[in-house]
């Protein structure tokens, strides 16, 4: 029978890209050679099939990665990733992206990914539950509260991490809070978890707005993607009194020049699962949402999407990285010389993994904090990782993405050699 090969969205190999930026910050911050070769390695990549019986009774095997990229700074933390384009150079790269974030953010972890290779969409509950559950047997000697410590990412939940949670704790034989984060509140989750990747954009975008000296009233934005990040960050822009004027999921893209109805687009997705047919926008092209008219554009679905070919026609002055890598290298190289602000992913999206340190801190006490807590130390956090860069990149007239990451890889690169080179 003929196959017909889907077209992955990873245009350019993404472990390539991040190593490539690794070294472009190196030889800006004049990094030791030796650390860079270790640096631009992952510590410990496993590959593991992962049989799992169908609903019609028939066997499918799917290839399924954990990866720690490393631990210099503590144990490593990174989400899991399903999605069919999910491979070990993806998860790779994603797992480097997590050390540098980590360090930026200062909390005490190292960087981990993991994914599986599925049509999640295309599965039914059960289908997923089995498939999750015999993945988490197969990494339950990898992963642990002082090891590594998975997280939602694209097409995983809060009923994931649930699941995860719950196949660990019976493996060992008692119930280990710490294990994974984002879970749901009733088992050990943290208040203002769900929203923490979102809040902590919006942080970086009020930050930013400060120092150019604009409003939030002013602002005109576009959001692609409308799962876990980007629905709560055009929730967020909304409130705070912007107008959204494009957003879009993997089924279509909306434009309306006088702003959106964001609750109204939230109920729709949450009943339909679709933003298609949302009443008051207008159907456009994908590729035409990312070059609309507006200040600020926030990529927030998958990487790779602002590239050499579009990077000219983006309008926006401002680009906040919601999602993990959606700017090419060449990309950069255009939006910096047109003088666009980019947030970078390791600072915009952090505050995820800066929550997902509070929901571990809490599982290890169990003693749980307010919510105003979470978010007032979220926002702390965040701001400081935003005026640690922004002076850097004042002071040295690198752009955020490249001072961003050499105040990362620097802390890990002293962390390394305070340790040593083990033996
Ligand atoms: P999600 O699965 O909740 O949502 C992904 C969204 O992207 C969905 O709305 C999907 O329809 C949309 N999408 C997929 N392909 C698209 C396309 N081609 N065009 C437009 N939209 C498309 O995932 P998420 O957790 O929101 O993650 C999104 C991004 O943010 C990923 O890059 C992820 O690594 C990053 N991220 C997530 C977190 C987190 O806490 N969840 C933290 C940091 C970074």
């Amino acid at each position: 029978m003929a196959t017909v090969k889907r077209e992955s969205h990873l245009k350019l190999n993404p472990f390539g890209v991040a190593q490539a930026q690794l070294r472009r910050v190196a030889e800006t911050f004049a990094i030791d050679d030796g650390l860079v070769r270790v640096l631009e390695r992952c510590k410990k990549a496993v590959i593991v099939s992962v049989p799992t019986r169908m609903d019609d009774g028939s066997i499918r095997v799917f290839d399924g990665y954990r990866v720690q990229h490393n631990m210099a700074r503590g144990p490593s933390k990174g989400g899991i990733r399903y999605h069919p384009d999910v491979t070990l150079d993806e998860v790779q790269a994603l797992a480097m992206w997590m050390t540098w974030k980590c360090a930026l953010t200062g909390i005490p972890f190292g960087g981990a990914k993991g994914g599986i290779a599925c049509e999640p969409k295309a599965m039914s509950r059960g289908e997923l539950e089995r498939m999750t559950r015999r993945y988490a047997s197969e990494i339950v000697r990898e992963i642990g509260p002082q090891i590594d410590i998975p997280a939602p990412d694209v097409n995983t939940t809060g009923e994931t991490m649930a699941w995860i949670f719950d196949t660990y704790s019976m493996n060992v034989g008692y119930p280990v809070l710490s294990v994974v984060t984002g879970k749901p509140l009733t088992i050990g989750g943290s208040l203002g978890r769900e929203e923490a990747t979102s809040r902590g954009a919006l942080f970086t975008i009020r930050e930013a707005l400060k120092k150019l000296d604009r409003r939030f009233e002013d602002l005109t934005c576009v959001v692609q993607g409308f799962g876990n990040v980007g629905s709560f960050l055009a929730v967020f822009l909304h409130e705070h009194g912007s107008k959204v004027v494009g957003i879009s999921d993997s089924t279509v893209a909306l434009h309306n020049p006088k702003g959106i109805d964001i609750p109204a687009a939230l109920a729709w997705k949450r009943e339909h699962r679709t933003l298609r047919g949302l009443p008051g926008a207008d159907e456009i092209d994908p590729a035409e949402l990312l070059e609309l008219e507006c200040d600020v554009l926030a990529p927030c679905a998958l990487e790779q999407v602002i590239d050499g070919d579009n990077a000219a026609r983006i309008k926006a002055s401002i680009i906040c990285e919601g999602a993990n890598g959606p700017v090419t290298p060449d990309a950069d190289a255009i939006l910096e010389d047109a003088g666009v602000l980019i947030l970078p992913d390791i600072l915009a999206n952090a505050g995820g993994v800066v929550v997902s340190y509070f929901e571990w801190v809490q599982g290890l006490q169990e003693y749980f904090w307010k919510e105003h807590e979470v978010n007032e130390r979220l926002d702390e956090i965040i701001t400081r990782a935003f005026d640690e860069t922004w002076q850097v990149s004042q002071a040295r007239k690198l752009p955020m993405r490249v001072a961003a990451y050499g105040l990362a890889v620097q802390r890990v690169a002293d962390a390394t050699t305070t340790r040593g080179i083990y033996p």
